[in-house]
């Protein structure tokens, strides 16, 4: 298995090095639970019995990103490569992280702290997996299963319920009946957890190819009650459970979600800046709202591909066969190709030109003429040529004034 993948093989020189100084080295964690499931490997993780100043000592160049948490990075031939030393997490005193590391020499006492047996393998130099706690069978059950007492786990750190529902979605699993029971009798611990880190499971969650039985089980034990704006859309949240098909991109996932929803426009800020997301991607997610909405009733309009930008609007295609529209690439390439202008810096007159055509002074009405020139380019009223518009905004600025 090792031969057969490329990140393991170029990480193998770091456990080899490891051994060769008298310590224990394997792959741990996700990277193993992947490579048995014949899945792409996203990033190696190493776990050691060398604690954090003995691996410096071995490797010429590392840094210290999380050594509080035992995590040494490692740079060999332009790579970096997180080597963790084992550890136990002693006492958890607010459901979400530990009071203090406790860094120990046996792989299986690491092996226990780590949430679901899936996630609890181990893989050597030779290739060997080691498995104290069943999660190759678990694997080949599809299995997401905690390891040791679920409910124990959930109060050391409630975020590992989210990772529970995330992980169903990721790998199409279901849950253990025994985690799921703890999931939803603890459900509420999730309070104490960062909404930030709640976001990163949920997307994970909404982007998966289990989508529809994570959000099932996400519903059933409650965790919806205390995630952001979710705990009075339950029937909302379980007709998005039965939509079909693997949602493409986080842009996606949250313009469906509001969709779904049946979010106004104006609630789309409130409601992701609930979420933490950041300014941009609300400024996005709104642009995507608005343009599916207008998109659902009618076909793509050069207007409306002007205001939301081709990048958006090509995403909003593909959102249309979850609400059984055709999406039509070819007419949105068509419309694109067709547009006079992509921005203003494209338009032949610009705010300087206005003034010193009119003798004015700068003023709200400059943008409002600026706004309409383009809107007028836009809808074929106008060519975009200096002369003509400014003909145009002559009488645009004629009939304001008659209007007044
Ligand atoms: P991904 O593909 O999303 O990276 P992963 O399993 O690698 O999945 P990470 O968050 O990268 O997930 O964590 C790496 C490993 O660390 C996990 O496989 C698991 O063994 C352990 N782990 C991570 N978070 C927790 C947690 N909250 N509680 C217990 N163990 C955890
Ligand atoms: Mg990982």
């Amino acid at each position: 298995m090792i031969t057969s993948n490329h990140e393991f093989m170029k990480a193998l020189p770091i456990i080899k090095k490891i051994q060769e100084a008298g310590f224990e080295a394997y792959f741990v964690g996700g990277c193993v639970r992947d490579a048995l499931l014949n899945k792409e490997i996203n990033d190696v993780d190493i776990a050691t019995s060398a604690f954090p100043a003995e691996v410096k000592k071995i490797f010429p160049k590392t840094f210290d990103v999380g050594i509080e948490h035992g995590t040494v990075m490692v740079l060999r031939k332009n790579e970096t490569y997180e080597v963790t030393t084992f550890r136990t997490e002693s006492t958890y005193q607010d459901f979400r992280r530990p009071d203090e590391v406790v860094f120990v020499r046996s792989l299986k006492e690491d092996l226990k702290r780590r949430d679901f047996t899936v996630n609890a393998l181990a893989m050597d130099q030779e290739g060997q997996v080691i498995d104290y706690f069943g999660g190759q069978n678990d694997l080949k059950k599809g299995l997401i299963k905690a390891v040791g007492s679920p409910e124990e786990r959930f109060f050391e750190d409630a975020l590992r319920m989210m990772r529970g529902v995330r992980f169903i979605s990721q790998l199409d699993f279901v849950m253990d009946n025994e985690t799921e029971k703890a999931i939803h009798k603890n459900h509420a611990l999730l309070e104490h957890i960062a909404v930030e880190r709640i976001q990163v499971e949920f997307m994970k969650l909404l982007l998966g190819k289990g989508r529809q039985k994570a959000l099932k089980t996400f519903i059933e034990t409650e965790l919806y009650y205390y995630c952001p704006e979710l705990s009075l859309y339950k029937n909302e949240l379980t007709s998005f459970a039965g939509l079909e098909g693997q949602i493409p991109t986080q842009l996606a996932a949250w313009t469906l979600l509001l969709a779904f929803l049946e979010k106004s426009e104006d609630e789309i800020e409130p409601f992701l800046r609930k979420w933490k997301c950041s300014k941009k991607e609300m400024q996005r997610v709104k642009t995507a709202y608005i343009a599916l909405q207008q998109r659902l009733k009618a076909p793509l309009t050069r207007l409306s591909l002007y205001q939301s930008g081709y990048d958006i609007a090509l995403e909003v295609e593909a959102m249309l066969p979850f609400f059984n529209c055709e999406s039509d690439i070819a007419y949105l390439e068509e419309v694109k190709a067709s547009l006079p202008i992509r921005n203003k810096q494209e338009m032949a007159v610009s705010g300087n030109d206005l003034l010193q055509q009119f003798n004015a002074k700068p003023g709200k009405w400059l943008g409002e003429a600026l706004d309409a020139i383009e809107r007028a380019i836009l809808l074929d009223e106008v060519v975009n040529e200096r002369d003509q518009l400014l003909d145009w905004a002559h009488s645009y600025l004629k009939k304001k004034r008659d209007n007044s």
